[in-house]
């Protein structure tokens, strides 16, 4: 049975006849023939282009889900960029034809993007999904898109952009496979939000044929071809114990024998606050700030920053919110804060809270929304910064927090030096959370948006449990919490070891939610702590996996 390998990057099985994404073969702008007048060829240009954004628009409105609504509306807007019109209108005027224009314009942007690398260089794929719906339009080509079909399929591309995943329908997709992209591409947020098995950055994939019955793991990104069917009737089987599984246990987090693991949501803004209801989040254990100041000419006011927050605060009266302040550059350069000259390696540069010691009047005036947006609220406020180092990095966050008011100042555990120094760092804060995304990635040195590191980026490997376990047992020895809001949380299996190692809670995307609270709810603490301690003892990811899974016998039952 032929197999191929990706990274797994939103859990589950799921199998059926692959369908291929529609890809348009447009001419090369070279074939295009001037009109000969610039005007004529600058009004096609600007017409397609805005026929673009106004389908975009349209999309959006259609979409159901709010961060597919955010993302359409956000792409109509680049199509709609005033860099980009002028670009084309002057190249246009200077003799290019219509296709050439829109190619060459958006090519510039490419290049930015592509050199920045990390979060934005995943967008590239946002943008050649731009200018091939905008040149298809020239030549009035059908749009690339989603194929349909009368029966549920598995979706194979060479990558996917917002504007076709955001208008998935989980129902008719049975699982995701790409050839491209990473794990923080569009493609693994949204195939996560939806509950769709997805692996990315798949070798090969893009030429499995039409119809092949492919069965995809998008926990261990293994794509089978031509399964044998008990093994489909398998995964037919494990996707209703899943579904079954996650309907049966409500209520607050905890495992079989009643030791409290509450579950909170990782959220971006106040529009995914709906979700994490639904999914009966405690609270949040994760706001990233970060997206209210992306794409500003100058750093949201205090007032706005607070209206906000506010709105994020008042959704949990009896629970607790925490709040992460602006985690920029790295793999989110913000405009308005450059870091001093250029950095050759960005995810090891000024990112962070290194950036706000740089541009302090920006974390004072986070902390002063913040303080004021929870003033007179019933919530829990919780205050942390991302990517300290040492206690200096630890002692100056708090030092600001108790400036401003924030009684519960923490920090996120994600360099590995403040995991091996957490017993320092835990008498200089009030809370430990643990971010397995950027822990992995700078504990294996693998860069979280490279694909082709999968392997290394798998926190599964007992390297990332040591150094979660070494942090945890620290938090446990000071009284103090460590929660885990990494990717890692959301594995309803590794979720159980995280709580065998210490977490003292788990935050993930609100759709991971209940899968994960039965899962902890079908095994004693012992029963996480044995899973812990026999993979922390093994000698690779995979053989941690199996070895935790000795000890966690209620998976099975529950279709994992
Ligand atoms: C992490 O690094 O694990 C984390 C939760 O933060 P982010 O993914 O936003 O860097
Ligand atoms: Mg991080």
């Amino acid at each position: 049975m032929p197999e191929l390998t990706g990274v797994g990057v939103s859990p589950g099985t799921g199998s059926g006849p692959v369908r291929r994404f529609v890809e348009v073969s447009l001419p090369s702008p070279a074939q295009a023939v001037p009109h000969g007048d610039p005007h004529l060829e600058r009004a096609r240009a600007l017409a397609a282009l805005e026929a673009v954004a106004v389908d975009l628009e349209m999309r959006a409105r259609h979409a159901t889900r709010p961060e597919a609504r955010d993302m359409l509306n956000a792409q109509s807007m680049m199509v709609r960029d005033p860099g980009l019109i002028g670009g084309v209108s002057g190249r246009a005027m200077e003799g290019a034809t219509a296709a050439v224009a829109i190619g060459r314009s958006f090519q510039i942007y490419r290049d930015m993007l592509a050199v920045t690398g990390g979060y934005l260089a995943a967008r590239v794929a946002d943008l050649d999904d731009l200018r091939d719906r905008a040149v298809a339009r020239l030549y009035r080509l059908p749009m690339p898109g989603i194929p349909v079909s009368d029966e549920p399929f598995v979706l194979v591309a060479r990558d996917l952009a917002p504007a076709d995943t955001a208008l998935l329908d989980p129902a008719q997709v049975l699982a995701i496979v790409t050839e491209q992209g990473g794990p923080t591409s569009h493609t693994a947020i949204l195939a996560r939000s939806l509950g769709i098995p997805a692996v990315v950055g798949c070798p090969g994939a893009a030429s499995i044929a039409e119809g092949t019955i492919a069965l995809v793991d998008g926990a261990s990104g293994v794509v089978r071809l031509d399964p044998s069917s008990s093994d489909v009737e398998r995964v037919r089987r494990a996707a209703a114990s899943r579904a079954t599984a996650a309907g049966a246990v409500t209520g607050k987090g905890m495992t079989s024998d009643g030791h409290p693991v509450p579950l909170f949501a990782n959220i971006g803004g106040p529009g995914e606050l709906a979700a994490a209801l639904a999914h009966g989040a405690e609270g949040v254990g994760l706001y990233r700030t970060e997206l209210l100041f992306l794409d500003r000419a100058k750093a949201p006011s205090q007032e706005e920053q607070r209206d906000v927050y506010r709105e994020v605060l008042e959704a949990f009266p009896a629970g607790r919110v925490v709040v992460r302040v602006l985690d920029a550059g790295g793999d989110k350069p913000l405009t308005f804060l450059p870091a001093p000259g250029a950095e050759p390696n960005p995810g090891l540069g000024e990112r962070g809270l290194r950036l706000l010691r740089r541009y302090p009047e920006i974390l004072t005036a986070q902390l002063a929304a913040l303080a004021s947006a929870a003033r007179g609220l019933p919530v829990k406020l919780q205050v942390m910064a991302p990517m300290v180092t040492d206690v200096a990095d630890a002692e100056y966050f708090v030092k600001a927090c108790r400036k401003a008011g924030i009684a519960n100042a923490g920090i996120m555990i994600e360099v590995p030096a403040a995991a091996l120094r957490a017993r320092d760092l835990a008498s200089a804060v009030d809370f430990f959370s643990i971010g397995t995304n950027d822990l992995t990635q700078y504990a294996c040195a693998a860069d979280r948006e490279v694909g082709a590191l999968a392997r290394l980026l798998d926190p599964w490997q007992p390297a990332i449990l040591d150094l979660v376990g070494i942090a945890g047992h620290a938090a446990h020895e000071a009284g103090m919490a460590c929660g885990v809001c990494g990717e890692a949380a959301a594995d309803p299996a590794l979720a159980c070891v995280l709580a065998g190692l210490g977490a003292t809670s788990l935050s993930m995307n609100a759709p991971a939610l209940p899968l994960v609270r039965a899962a902890l709810a079908a095994h004693t603490m012992d029963e996480c702590r044995h899973a812990a301690k026999t993979a922390r003892a093994a000698a690779s990811a995979a053989e941690a996996r199996a070895a935790a899974r000795e000890h966690l016998h209620g998976l099975r039952d529950m279709g994992l």
